[in-house]
């Protein structure tokens, strides 16, 4: 899978992939980056690529020209007016505005993107870009967050980490992902990854259980017991009630959308009674 940065500070970039598990995908040709520096697409002195916002106002707008050369130089063309049967990208493309304004990123959309073949990310600056961009040339508005950034590099970062792990093969164990918070439920797991303990389920849209490692003391507190017996039903029972009881404290909004058993709901029930 290809991503394909659009950006006028390409440098930020330098760095940000050359760690831990995105740098072992690129070095194993798993995932591949192109950082594309928006001022290439410029044809003044200045490398202009901002103007004024008509209407008045604060600040600068990217301008379109650039953009719509930057994103023509990665085969990309405008939409057809109603013209389906043109293509203007490859099929397994998207072009994806990061902007405060979009859908909000998930781990549903990151499943969606690893699926592809290459996304280009358009990161904004300034006031953000000119409409017609995200009119002629976008599939989609992405926000990774209710808050504003300066500038999409950060976002972009973001989305590309988040998405490239999702990509067979770019975790170690390939069940890493499906164990995590936001995972799937137990019912969606690929059957059999070689390695799982029984200890393990997926988290059906809920957060992740707390993680405890050596010493077994720290600070004056003991790690669950219950990790260290060796009993992997009575684990995966104590791991399934601190995801419930991390999303209810934490993000209670996760649980109407969550795969949760009969068990799961006695057990929020009781929860509940007790915050009470
Ligand atoms: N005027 C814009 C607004 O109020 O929505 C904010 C522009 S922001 C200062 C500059 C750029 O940062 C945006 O064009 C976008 O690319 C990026 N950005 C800011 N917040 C973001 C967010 N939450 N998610 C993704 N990108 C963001």
């Amino acid at each position: 899978m290809r991503f394909e940065i659009v950006t006028i500070f390409p440098g930020f970039f330098a760095g940000i992939f050359e760690n831990g598990i995105l740098r072992r995908a690129l070095a194993e040709e798993l995932v591949s980056v192109g950082v594309h520096d928006l001022r290439a697409f410029t044809h003044d002195r200045h490398r202009t690529v901002d103007d004024r916002p008509f209407g008045g106002g604060e600040g600068m707008v990217l301008k379109a020209e650039p953009l719509a050369e930057a994103l023509a130089s990665l085969g990309i063309g405008p939409k057809a007016d109603g013209d389906e049967s043109v293509p203007r990208l490859a099929a397994g493309t998207r072009v994806i505005l990061l902007s405060a304004q979009g859908k909000r990123f998930s781990q549903t959309v990151a499943r969606e993107l690893a699926a592809l073949d290459r996304v280009v990310l358009i990161c904004g600056r300034y006031e953000g870009v000119d409409e017609r961009i995200n009119d002629l040339y976008c599939d989609m508005e992405l926000s990774i967050g209710d808050y504003v950034l300066s500038g999409g590099e950060l976002a972009a970062a973001v989305v590309v980490d988040a998405t490239m792990r999702l990509i067979p093969g770019v975790l170690g164990n390939e069940a890493s992902s499906e164990f995590e918070s936001f995972g799937v439920a137990d019912a969606e797991i690929s059957s059999d990854i070689e390695g799982v303990p029984r200890s393990q389920h997926g988290a059906g849209g809920l957060l992740d259980y707390p993680h405890y490692t050596r010493p077994a003391e720290f600070g004056g507190l003991r790690a669950p017991e219950v990790l260290m017996n060796g009993d992997h039903q009575e684990i995966r029972r104590w791991r399934r009630e601190q995801q419930l009881r991390k999303t209810l404290a934490n993000r209670p909004d996760l649980l109407e959308g969550a795969a949760l058993s009969a068990e799961d709901r006695r057990l929020l029930e009781t929860m509940r009674r007790e915050r009470l």
